[in-house]
């Protein structure tokens, strides 16, 4: 029985982050989504940096289908299941060297959760159990669990539940155009990556359990990729302490940056990957935690991993996944996000000239943002009464753009922009996200230049 589409109605019982309500989505192609009213939008970020292949990709929704015929749950301790016995292949295969266990999950947050509990089980295993103290960023996202949220380094989101949980260390994201450093000097790369050194010798290093980073920066940063010679001087300084290296590649991984794995760009292998959104991309709840066979290996031979969720390693969810790797392998979709990435890119640059209120562009591949200060030169942010994170995003909406935005509220960064269209982006679409973006931003210049 069908039922028809009902719009957003104020006394709905759905609640969120807040009361806001939204046009409910009737259709969704490609890059482009409907509402029940009929109005498109260009999904120029992927939701939430997910939906990576382009919404309702006839392939994947095949491939679900024919699953569905099959069986949609297999409880892991009672069977295994041939799609996820071929996507933990599959994403094997796309990993550095020796890292050939996955461990399924259902989001980026579970991903982490992993990621730290098979640490923590490693360093038991291995007669290392001083070692719990996990060093994250600041700011970061990691997820909002609250494990995941010990190590996150945004206070709005992490601080109401501070007395709950035992909040970790964190350094300083690697900010250089904030800091007036030349981000393609070693010697910047260097600074930042003596800064997890202090940290770990100010904990004292056999306390130490691991350190987790986003290869190049999702919402928290605003897609910040690291400076020169940053990833392999924080792989070394782990090495030479014990320290596990943890990648959270929720965001960046799954191809965007024009790698399959974010850290693929500086050749740098973690201990322990955490994968989600672009994994699933938006047509299952998928994530994996990977690590390598010298962490699994003692976990598994000393009691096994005390850790699993319910609808881990999911049939459908799995084919899914499966799905996905095969439409970005055939139709080499991760050098396109390269191509197309680089083409966005310096659009978004060029709008620097024409609103001088864009204070900086980043971002690698499809993981594109742009940030806006009151003053280039200073890169002092736009006052927070301005609200820019929500007012531009705003215009843009009314425009039928969705772009995704975060102000990161620690006193010196300003509003971000993420800009990441799915990877199946052509230059037509690239055209129509500039046209959009620059009536939402010249809506928006008088309350930035008053
Ligand atoms: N890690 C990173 C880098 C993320 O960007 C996110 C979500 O935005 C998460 C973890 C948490 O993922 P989820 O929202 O799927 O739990």
């Amino acid at each position: 029985m069908t039922q028809p589409l009902l719009n957003a109605r104020p006394e709905s019982h759905l609640f969120y982050q807040t009361r806001a309500r939204r046009p409910v989505l009737a259709e969704a192609r490609d890059l482009h989504i409907w509402d029940v009213e009929g109005k498109r939008y260009l999904d120029g970020s992927s939701g939430a940096m997910v939906s990576n292949i382009g919404h309702s990709h006839p392939h994947v929704l095949a491939a679900m289908r024919a699953q569905m015929d099959k069986s949609t749950f297999g409880y892991r301790l009672h069977f295994e299941t041939d799609p996820s016995e071929r996507l933990a292949a599959k994403t094997a295969a796309l990993m550095p060297e020796g890292m050939e266990k996955v461990f399924f999950v259902s989001g980026g947050s579970e991903a982490v959760e992993s990621a730290l509990k098979i640490a923590r089980q490693y360093a038991l295993a291995t007669g290392q159990g001083s070692r719990w103290k996990v060093i994250s960023r600041q700011p970061s996202y990691h997820g909002c669990t609250l494990g995941a949220l010990a190590i996150t380094g945004y206070g709005p989101l992490a601080d109401p539940f501070a007395p709950m949980m035992r909040v970790m260390p964190k350094i300083p994201a690697p900010r250089a155009y904030l800091d007036g450093l030349d981000a393609d000097d070693p010697a910047t790369g260097a600074h930042y990556a003596a800064m997890l050194e202090a940290e770990i010798i100010a904990q004292g290093a056999d306390s130490v359990l691991a350190f987790i980073v986003e290869p190049i920066g999702g919402a928290s940063t605003g897609a910040l990729v690291p400076p020169a010679g940053y990833m392999q001087a924080v792989r070394e300084i782990c090495t030479r302490h014990g320290v596990l290296l943890i990648h959270d590649e929720v965001m960046c991984g799954g191809g965007r940056t024009g790698a399959f794995l974010g850290g693929d760009h500086w050749g740098v292998a973690p201990d322990i990957i955490a994968l989600s959104k672009g994994f699933g991309a938006g047509y299952a709840p998928l994530g994996a935690m990977i690590a390598h066979d010298r962490i699994v290996n003692p976990v598994l031979d000393q009691g096994g991993f005390a850790h699993g969720f319910t609808y881990a390693g999911n049939p459908l969810a799995c084919a899914a996944g499966l799905a996905v790797l095969e439409v970005i392998e055939a139709e080499g979709l991760t050098a396109n996000a390269a191509r197309i990435g680089a083409l966005l890119k310096s659009r978004l640059e060029g709008l620097m000239d024409r609103f001088p209120f864009i204070g900086d562009v980043r971002g690698k591949g499809l993981l594109l943002a742009f940030e806006l200060v009151a003053d280039r030169q200073t890169m002092d942010p736009l006052p927070a009464e301005l609200n820019a994170y929500v007012e531009l995003v705003e215009l843009a909406y009314a425009e039928g753009l969705i772009i995704y935005a975060r102000r990161t509220r620690d006193g010196r960064a300003g509003d971000h922009f993420l800009v990441c269209p799915p990877m199946t982006a052509t230059e037509t679409h690239v055209d129509e996200i500039i046209d959009k973006l620059t009536a939402a931003l010249s809506a928006f210049a008088p309350q930035a230049l008053r």
